[in-house]
């Protein structure tokens, strides 16, 4: 296994490394701030224009071709500069209609994917199919040649700035689970799509997206009818290693050293001893998430090494945060200061995209072997 890049990969790192420094402030990883979805929305178009949100795109649908360490590279950089995440769109969104998409939705969509000018939300979560997506209910109905769409998804991030949700639906019957299924493209500001706020306790907001009668052409749907659990699957599979970026993780590590530093306590042999021993922690992640890389560049499967590395680097964000607190500095808790924010994040990142409970049971089962009880 060969965990270096190559010098042209390190090229590409100074060359975002450049990028950002020109770019500072934005805190879009966290969406701190005012204005900040329109300054992502800036950013991803910039982005678009220099070629950047189609690094691993193949030429023939206009992308650069390259490996995906490329894109690796740019998100984990922008996850330590905390300016951005990766884009559903051009990334999963993409993908998904490389793989499954027709002819004319290709060309209809990703020439704007790749400029950064169409953003997607990802309409997945509902009240009851959170864990368990195959009891989605939101159902749409053929009627001639186009669906009606009835029900409501929650915890959407994004959905109150992006362009378009990326929608799983019920098509089959209700008792049909995975098997009935579709994905449908819908404009978020069709009649009948209503998003309201769900706040998170770190101030930010997630969504949730009513679907009233709202009505899409047939030509909207990706892939086969009752066919949507593949199109999830093998769009979910194509984009782990840019999910959760590891230099996130260093740089939670380097500003609790900082804070620990401008507090004295840097001088206090737990916390020198904690400080290591987190050290050491993240170096692993890291680790888990360039053999992650490795076997998504070789088309090896990578659902496993992807639970190992969600599950150690959300975990481990948890414990850099709760430090803070440990150490016992009544600056932790002032609300609105870096720490305190970082505590009050932490606790998303282990539940979106998977809790840490189903990545052990995915762990479990593909693992090591170990069949649930009946
Ligand atoms: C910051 C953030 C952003 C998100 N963004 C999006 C988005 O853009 N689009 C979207 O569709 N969704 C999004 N989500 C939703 C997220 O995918 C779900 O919250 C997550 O899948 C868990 O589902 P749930 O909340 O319904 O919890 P549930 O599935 O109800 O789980 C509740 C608890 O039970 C546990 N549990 C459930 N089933 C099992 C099992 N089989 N074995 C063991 N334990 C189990 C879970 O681990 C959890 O602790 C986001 C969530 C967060 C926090």
């Amino acid at each position: 296994m060969d965990f270096g890049f190559t010098r042209e990969e390190e090229e590409f790192r100074s060359e975002v490394l450049e990028f950002l420094a020109a770019h500072q402030g934005l805190n879009g990883y966290f969406h701190r701030g005012e204005n900040t979805a329109e300054g992502v929305r800036k950013l991803y178009r910039v982005l678009g224009e220099r070629g950047w949100l189609s690094l691993s795109w193949p030429v023939e649908f206009g992308g650069m071709g390259l490996p995906p360490a490329y894109e690796f590279i740019l998100w984990d950089e922008m996850a330590y500069a905390r300016v951005a995440r990766p884009p559903m769109g051009p990334g999963l969104v993409a993908k998904a209609l490389m793989a499954h998409g027709t002819a004319e939705q290709c060309e209809r969509l990703l020439p704007g994917l790749r400029l950064g000018q169409i953003n997607f939300a990802l309409g997945y979560s509902e009240p009851d199919a959170g864990s368990d997506l195959a009891a989605v209910r939101t159902r749409a109905r053929l009627i001639s040649d186009e669906y009606v769409i009835d029900g409501a998804k929650c915890w959407t991030s994004n959905a109150h700035w992006a362009d378009c949700i990326w929608l799983l639906c019920r098509t089959g019957p209700l008792d049909s689970r995975s098997r009935g299924l579709s994905v449908l493209i819908v404009p978020l500001d069709h009649p009948g799509v209503t998003v309201s706020p769900i706040p998170t306790h770190d101030g930010g907001r997630l969504n949730e997206v009513r679907f009233d009668g709202v009505r899409v052409p047939v030509g909207n749907r990706v892939g086969h009818e009752n066919e949507g659990w593949q199109v999830v699957a093998s769009a979910l599979a194509v984009e782990r290693h840019v999910q959760f970026p590891p230099k996130r993780l260093r740089r939670d590590l380097q500003d609790l050293i900082t804070w620990v530093e401008t507090t004295g306590l840097s001088r206090d042999p737990f916390v020198r001893r904690r400080l290591s021993d987190l050290a050491v922690k993240v170096a692993e992640v890291e680790a888990l998430a360039l053999a992650l890389l490795g076997d998504i560049t070789d088309g090896e499967p990578s659902a496993v090494p992807a639970a190992y590395h969600k599950l150690a680097g959300t975990l481990l964000v948890q414990e850099i945060a709760r430090s803070a607190m440990e150490f016992g500095s009544p600056e932790a808790l002032v609300k609105g200061t870096d720490v305190e924010f970082m505590w009050r994040q932490a606790i998303l990142e282990t539940i979106g995209g998977g809790t840490s409970e189903m990545m052990r049971g995915l762990v479990a089962r593909q693992a090591l072997g170990l069949e649930s009880k009946a």
